[in-house]
């Protein structure tokens, strides 16, 4: 854009690139930040900039933490043999939100995919399998009911119930296509209670 330096529209283009963010709200929000107090700008470039580098996945469940193991996965109040897996960390917090859920979790940081190339190789399947070797009586498979979702808990299914443990699908009071995040909660507790073995 020629109306503006190029500090400004590097600074849209960067806000533009963020999802959700079209080529209006990008220069707002890049006004806006030129219009912050220098010390706040800094503030917030360094605290991104801190989260990038001190944020990994947890050992054990792949949700994000600045921990080696998460809060979740190293409480020993929670239900260490039931895991719920889940797409991503989202639905995770979605799950998490409704304060019931007392096993721990698993984010699969995706779905099987054959349209878009995405195999069980590219997703936290191995990392899934391997935690079977504990003690672990429930797998929840709680992926979302799209195309998607319903692929990835079949192959789950299949692929583990050979090792002896109880394999559930959450009822799909969840609408098709539905993202679990955008699901309120009674709904996600109503699907959890009305599980099925598959
Ligand atoms: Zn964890």
């Amino acid at each position: 854009m020629e109306l503006y330096s190029g500090y400004i529209n590097n600074l849209i283009e960067q806000f533009a690139k963020l999802p959700g963010v079209g080529s209006k709200s990008a220069q707002r929000l890049a006004l806006h930040v030129i219009n912050m107090p220098k010390e706040h700008v800094e503030k917030f470039a360094n605290v991104m900039i801190e989260a990038r580098n001190n944020i990994h996945y947890c050992d054990t469940c792949y949700t994000l933490t600045d921990k080696t193991t998460c809060p979740i996965c190293a409480n020993p109040g929670r239900d260490h043999s039931t895991i719920m897996v889940v797409e991503n960390i989202r639905d995770m917090a979605a799950y998490e939100k409704t304060g019931k859920f007392e096993g721990v979790y698993h984010v699969l940081h995706g779905a099987i995919s054959p349209m878009l190339g995405v195999g069980p190789n590219d997703i936290k399947l191995k990392e899934l399998v391997k935690r079977l070797e504990g003690d672990v009586k429930e797998v929840i498979i709680a992926t979302n009911s799209s195309l998607e979702g319903e692929t990835t808990a079949m192959y789950i299914s299949k692929l583990i119930k050979p090792a002896g443990v109880r394999v559930t699908r959450i009822a799909s009071g969840v609408p098709v296509g539905g993202d679990l995040e955008c699901i309120d909660e009674m709904t996600l507790l109503r699907a959890l209670e009305g599980r099925k073995e598959i």
